[in-house]
């Protein structure tokens, strides 16, 4: 007989990580499925300044230390895969990967977010040969040179922060005159000498020869305009990844998961943690809270059904 597990925990990042721990030390055994890196937007992420306990750490540093945590619990199977189907078959839920189903008495989606794209001209021509939405990953690669930021949230401000340690010149570019990022990050980036701004401004296309970025073309004050540059990131936003969930009706018109306070979504059983959920707002310390919300709530129904646990 195939074993079904009290809860399958769909992504390890910081919300699933941490609900396969909680559900584990309850007695619960978990399959918790992943499909790259434990710590998801972790490992992209320089420093955490805002996680309870931890004045500063590197991203990676935390999801190493989180993967250590999580890896040490009993009763929970680490599995490698892309999860293609979920569906609800009485009472019983039916994860398909590629080369084999897992069974659920319940599910936890924890698949988080990707960035969101502009979608215009060159875009998809230099994603790689100049365009990145990593600066972690890709700014040693524009080591002196010139870049371009474009976004004003947190992951822009952040970009450029990270940015222009490295390369010779940030330019950030913004659609507004203001910045949505939290305010210290702001300042800090008011005050680098190598960090120029461009306000009210959309960029139009990424141009440049046949091998890699050159220029980008941008509006201001309805002038287009042409910037030099050896590297753009791009740190417009998100999306969440929950293509595969869209035929449940759990999802809100942009794709995220809608739960209520214990993270339960619509169908009984299907929790949602972290960056994937509408509700979220989206740090790590609220994703590892989602979490521990997530394998309580896992709990309680397990009990309510009658369930024997373990
Ligand atoms: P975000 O907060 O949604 O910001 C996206 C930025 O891109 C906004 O400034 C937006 O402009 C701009 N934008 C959106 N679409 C655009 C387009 N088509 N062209 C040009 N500009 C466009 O996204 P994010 O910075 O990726 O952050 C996502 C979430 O993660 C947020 O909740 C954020 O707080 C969180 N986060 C937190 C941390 C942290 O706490 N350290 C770090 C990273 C991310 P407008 O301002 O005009 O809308």
């Amino acid at each position: 007989m195939q074993e079904i597990y009290d809860v399958v925990v769909i992504g390890s990042g910081a919300s699933g990580m941490t609900a396969s721990i909680y559900a584990s030390r309850s007695g619960l055994s978990v399959a918790l499925i992943e499909k790259g890196l434990y710590g998801g937007v972790l490992n992209k992420t320089e420093t955490v300044e805002n996680y309870t306990g931890m004045t500063t750490v590197r991203g990676e540093e935390l999801a190493e230390k989180m993967e250590e945590h999580v890896r040490s619990q009993e009763n929970i199977e680490h599995i490698y895969g892309d999860v293609l189907e979920l569906h609800k078959n009485d009472d019983i839920f039916e994860i398909s990967l590629k080369k084999q189903t897992i069974l659920g008495k319940s599910v936890v989606i924890a698949t988080g977010v990707k960035h969101k794209k502009m979608n215009i001209e060159g875009e998809n021509v230099y994603e790689g040969t100049g365009i990145s939405n990593c600066a972690m990953c890709d700014g040693m690669f524009f080591k002196g040179k010139e870049v371009v930021v474009v976004g004003g949230g947190d992951s822009a401000v952040e970009s450029a922060e990270y940015l222009s340690n490295i390369v010779e010149k940030v330019t950030l570019i913004h659609r507004r005159d203001e910045l949505r990022a939290d305010k210290i990050s702001q300042d800090r980036l008011f005050s680098k000498d190598n960090v120029e701004f461009i306000w009210n401004a959309d960029v139009k296309m990424f141009g440049g020869n046949d091998k890699e970025l050159s220029h980008i073309v941008y509006v201001e004050n309805d002038t287009g305009k042409v910037l030099a540059v050896d590297g753009a990131f791009v740190n417009i936003g998100i999306v969440p990844n929950t293509e595969v969930f869209s035929k449940l009706g759990i999802l809100d018109s942009e794709g995220f998961i809608i739960t209520n306070s214990k993270m339960e979504t619509k169908i009984d059983g299907l929790f949602a943690v972290g960056d994937v959920r509408r509700d979220s707002i989206r740090q790590v310390v609220s994703a590892t809270g989602d979490g521990a919300i997530a394998s309580q709530s896992v709990l309680e129904y397990l009990k309510e059904r009658g369930d024997s646990i373990g």
